[in-house]
């Protein structure tokens, strides 16, 4: 068994004296390669990610955080920050150096009143929906219950209801964060109003996150579901769905996919939620159902907290994935030509294509007042590769990348942090648009020395 020890940036190995004294003032487990819990503690939702970290601080409380900041920063070790470990980069591990893990901080408390519910950053989408929705709450989250609430923030974050209500960032009332100098302290509107403004579409730039207050929203019940169609429908069933989601109103969101059943059909899809009056709903929801001959309509009332789990199943963990996106400048007909046809061209059935809405609430936020940019777009075209024979990487992972390099035509070159893979640095600079600048100086001012390095980084100014 190959034991992966500790490693300082510079390659030299930190000794066992100078990790058990750590591990006697940290509360938390800290693994190390050969123990107990390490290789489960190592793997995150991607697993074509296979990394070796020195060292996995499990943090119980803000101590424990602020502990392991120091010890890396002392040490000087590569940090990476784990919330719920769904970067599908796996920007939550890293070779040799440390892990700082927040998944077992997961505490969601809901104030019913005054609706606002804080949230620990190791819990995950399922978490909060689970303490929230009997209260007849929702904070607008994402579309999957097991993606991780702090890194899925820290990018924005959009969701069913962020049409209505915003992106999740949106809804932050106030961070506790851990800055790399150990420091623990607030931003909101008025403690440390530049960070807030930077930790809302930011990334994990500017240091760990360990709770977050969100807004809450009256949300129960929605109406919600899937349509399928036969995949030879793909053209026309996009085209409507551009021309439906140009009229619909902001409590719709519905995203349109190119994928297959579990029995390998491939098919189109539009799943959608309606988070207004249900009758409402049934009224606007009208057209999509009676458009063409679906072979699937599931779409009807349910409680939320099951509408947050409808895209669990294709997004299972342990599968191998490789995904690229970009805003479009428009949904015209000759890209839906181009989608369907690379769409076409997957060589895995797990794989798909993904078409996401924004609008409404998301572009009422003006673009300087919050680090989240890209207000105005209006589709996100999402190239998922999904696979599970390792032998199958690079031809799954040439199909993202010859559909992604087809598509640039039609890009706004404009990116979705939330989403970026391993597209380069180019990508995330214009992921976070014309209020890059902005994040150089807050980066330089909380991490002149990038500690805080594996995420969708912004280089402080040298
Ligand atoms: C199946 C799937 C579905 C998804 N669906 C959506 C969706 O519907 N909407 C959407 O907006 N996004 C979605 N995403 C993207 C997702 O939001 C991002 O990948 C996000 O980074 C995941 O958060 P996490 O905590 O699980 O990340 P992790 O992989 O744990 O961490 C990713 C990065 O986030 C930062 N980070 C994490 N926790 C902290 C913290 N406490 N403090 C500071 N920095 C931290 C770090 O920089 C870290 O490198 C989806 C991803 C997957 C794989």
């Amino acid at each position: 068994m190959i034991i992966h020890t500790l490693k300082r940036r510079d390659g030299t190995v930190i000794d066992k004296a100078t990790i058990e004294a750590f591990r006697r003032e940290f509360r938390g487990q800290a693994l190390q390669s050969g123990d107990d819990g390490y290789d489960k503690a190592r793997r995150v939702w991607n697993a074509a990610i296979d990394r070796s970290p020195g060292l996995i601080a499990r943090c119980v409380n803000v101590a424990d955080v602020v502990s392991a900041v120091n010890f890396a920063r002392a040490q000087n070790l590569l940090v990476a920050v784990r919330g719920g470990g769904h970067n599908v980069a796996g920007r939550a591990v890293c070779d040799d150096g440390i892990v700082i893990d927040m998944s077992v901080m997961m505490e969601v408390s809901v104030d019913p009143a005054a609706r606002t519910v804080r949230v620990q950053a190791g819990a995950l989408l399922c978490d909060v929906d689970r303490a929230t929705h009997p209260h007849g709450l929702a904070v607008p989250a994402g579309v999957v219950s097991k993606t991780g609430i702090a890194g899925l923030t820290l990018g924005g974050g959009i969701g069913w209801l962020s049409r209505k209500y915003g992106l999740t960032c949106d809804n932050v009332l106030s961070f506790e964060v851990v800055t790399a100098e150990g420091e623990i302290t607030t931003a909101d509107a008025k403690t440390n109003a530049d960070l807030f403004w930077g930790l809302r579409g930011g990334g994990g730039n500017f240091g760990i996150v360990t709770s977050f207050l969100y807004r809450a929203h009256p949300v129960s019940t929605v109406l919600g579901g899937l349509i399928l169609y036969l995949r030879d429908q793909a053209a026309p069933v996009l085209r409507f769905y551009r021309h439906f989601m140009t009229t619909a109103p902001e409590e719709l969101t519905a995203y349109a996919g190119l994928l297959s059943t579990p029995e390998g059909l491939p098919v189109v899809g539009v799943m959608a939620c309606y988070c207004g009056d249900l009758s409402e709903g049934e009224r606007i929801l009208k057209p999509l159902r009676a458009f063409g001959s679906h072979i699937f309509d599931a779409i009807e009332p349910i409680p939320y907290q099951a509408m947050q789990t409808l895209a669990d199943p294709p997004n299972m963990d342990g599968t191998h994935n490789y995904w690229r996106s970009t805003f479009l400048k428009d949904l015209s007909d000759d890209a839906i030509d181009l989608l369907v046809a690379h769409g076409n061209l997957a060589q895995s059935p797990l794989s798909r294509t993904i078409i996401q809405v924004f609008g409404g609430a998301i572009g009422r936020v003006s673009s300087a007042d919050t680090a989240f940019a890209h207000r105005q777009a209006t589709y996100n075209i999402g190239i998922e590769a999904q696979w599970t024979d390792p032998d199958e990487s690079k031809t799954h992972i040439a199909w993202t990348r010859d559909f992604s390099e087809a598509l640039r035509p039609y890009s706004s070159h404009g990116y979705f942090l939330n989403f970026i893979g391993d597209e380069g640095r180019d990508t995330v600079r214009e992921a976070f648009g014309a209020n890059h600048a902005r994040l150089v100086e807050l980066k330089t001012k909380y991490d002149p020395a990038n500690f805080f390095s594996l995420n969708q980084n912004v280089e402080p100014r040298r």
